[in-house]
């Protein structure tokens, strides 16, 4: 038997989730059953980090240094050290729109990684 805390929601649920038949206990609503067993068959999750904002010489001087960035999916976790290798080699320019696709299925994922806020010269 694992146990587990459950992420979806702030609550936090002490789950037990049985390893051979992925049968979750202790879980408040559905999707601690769903999350449980997932965890333990195919754990993935959402990637946030923030990407370096290149200097653009034209620009103004309150352009931010970095952008935020995060996965518009969850991803295996398995692959997150690769996915933030990825990010860590981006370089971003203005404009940049939230929702932006600024690597698509990075690491070889469904994922793409996204901006999650505006970057716009002040000039
Ligand atoms: S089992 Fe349901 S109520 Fe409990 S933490 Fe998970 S999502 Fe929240």
């Amino acid at each position: 038997m694992k146990e587990l805390i459950c992420i979806t929601c702030p609550k936090g649920c002490h789950l037990k989730v049985d390893e051979e038949t992925f049968a979750v206990t202790g879980n408040s609503c559905p999707r601690g059953a769903v999350y449980g067993a997932n965890e333990l068959r195919d754990p993935v999750r959402v990637v946030t980090s923030t990407v370096v904002v290149a200097p653009v010489p034209s620009a103004g001087t309150n352009l931010p240094r970095r952008l935020p960035v995060k996965t518009d999916r969850p991803i295996p976790k398995g692959k997150m050290f690769e996915v933030m290798a990825e990010i860590a080699k981006l370089r971003v320019k203005p404009p940049v729109k939230v929702g932006d696709i600024l690597i698509s299925h990075v690491a070889g994922t469904d994922g793409n990684v996204v901006a999650t806020k505006e970057l716009t010269s002040d000039k």
